[in-house]
């Protein structure tokens, strides 16, 4: 995860995605800077209802993450546990799932796939998020996620 960080003295703030020009003093910010990819959820949204290219994904998580080293990235949550309750829905039990995320939850950036163009067979890869910890839930086992580490095009 490259972005930049500022060369203006007393600034040096770290810039993602990079820009060339530091948002915050408006000087040139074009030394590379590799980025730790760990940071928390800041904010997040549920998608049910996926843009065109996305539905098979719903339901998804998309997120505002704070990297560690500062700034903000909007990126998909992914490998989130499970949650499944029941629900009346009009007059019926019906199976509701739930992911579990909470503001302020650690995540660490992956390198997934995003989308995938059927008629051409493009496929988009991008990055990720994911907690550092994650349940299986066949097992019952519970990795870091460095222990279950699952190819980038999972
Ligand atoms: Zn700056």
């Amino acid at each position: 995860m490259v972005g930049e960080v500022c060369r203006n003295i007393g600034c040096e703030r770290k810039i993602f995605p990079p820009r060339d020009i530091c948002p915050y003093c408006n000087k040139p910010a074009n030394i590379e800077y590799k980025f730790s990819g760990r940071g928390e959820v800041y904010s997040f949204t549920t998608v049910y209802d996926a843009p065109k290219g996305f539905e098979k994904y719903v339901p998804y998580v998309v997120a505002l993450v704070k990297l560690e080293e500062g700034p903000m990235v909007t990126a998909q949550l992914t490998d989130l546990e499970q949650i499944w309750t029941k629900k009346e829905v009009d007059g019926e039990m019906r199976d509701i799932m739930n992911f579990n995320v909470q503001i302020g939850m650690p995540v660490e950036m992956v390198t997934r796939i995003r989308s995938e163009d059927g008629d051409r067979g493009i496929i988009d890869y991008g990055y990720k998020f994911r907690p550092p910890i994650r349940v299986d839930l066949q097992s019952g086992l519970i990795f870091k996620a460095q222990e279950a580490e699952v190819p980038a095009a999972y």
